[in-house]
């Protein structure tokens, strides 16, 4: 790939565009040429992020189909659209890293279901139906049962926003999801292509909407909180001894003439 070209960290998940700089690539050529591949090349690509406050390494190598050029060295063959196959060395899956403050089990449900994601689609989608499960009970307080029963009567309770049961059921009635939810929750069932994916997105808007917002919201009650309390403390330290012009609020007070 020549740069500049569109990517999305998969650390900080940003869209960013890669220049030259926090880009480079190797290719390894040709690899021996075997029955099942014919003549192939790889490539060893690394970027770096361009955020600032990021700035983390992405590997990845792809393997293509090879062509001799005209100076007779070898090239990834010109006719070619895309790579027969690929492999992400670093990191290791697409999954987000959520903090501590998600709990450890639903987060390495999450985690791990990513990881197996291409090479098992179906134990992705169990473990990914278990974090789902897992955010009903601990989130949400819901009474154990079938997956299919705890997604209702959370939703029923009003306590889960309402686009996100719209999601929730989108995804539950999309190929076998949804008839498996209703199956006790450690059977592996097999799913349709985009199943696996589909339900990972979920958790993802879940967990985003649930513990992530939840906590940034108690970090800025808790900033405003701080301000309250530091305006509080310094009244009592300085008595009658108001500042001038109304202390913190200073100037601009209204109708103050310039
Ligand atoms: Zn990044």
């Amino acid at each position: 790939m020549t740069p500049p070209f569109h990517f999305e960290c998969p650390y900080c998940n940003r869209p960013t565009t890669i220049q030259q700089n926090d880009y480079e690539e190797e290719l390894i050529k040709p690899a021996p040429t075997g029955k099942d591949t014919g003549t192939i090349l790889y490539v060893l690509a690394t970027v770096v992020c361009p955020s600032p406050d990021c700035r983390k390494t992405t590997v990845a190598m792809s393997q293509w189909r090879a062509a001799r050029n005209r100076s007779g060295g070898w090239e990834i063959d010109p006719e070619t659209k895309a790579s027969q196959r690929s492999w992400r060395l670093m990191p290791r899956s697409r999954a987000r890293q959520y903090p501590e403050y998600v709990p450890v089990p639903v987060r390495e449900d999450y985690e791990e279901a990513h990881l197996i994601l291409k090479d098992s689609p179906k134990a992705s989608a169990t473990l990914a139906r278990r974090a789902l499960q897992g955010i009903m009970r601990d989130f949400y307080g819901a009474k154990p049962g079938t997956l299919y029963d705890e997604i209702t009567e959370v939703a029923a309770t009003g306590k889960m926003d309402a686009g996100l049961v719209k999601a929730t059921h989108a995804v539950r009635d999309v190929g076998n999801i949804g008839a498996h939810m209703s199956k006790d929750i450690s059977v592996i069932v097999p799913v349709e292509p985009g199943e696996a994916e589909a339900l990972l997105g979920l958790i993802e808007l879940l967990l985003d909407e649930t513990y992530v917002a939840r906590h940034s919201r108690e970090q800025r009650v808790n900033a405003v909180l701080q301000v309250a309390a530091d305006k509080q403390a310094l009244r009592a330290a300085g008595g009658s001894k108001a500042p001038p012009g109304g202390g913190a609020q200073g100037s601009g007070t209204p109708g103050a003439k310039p």
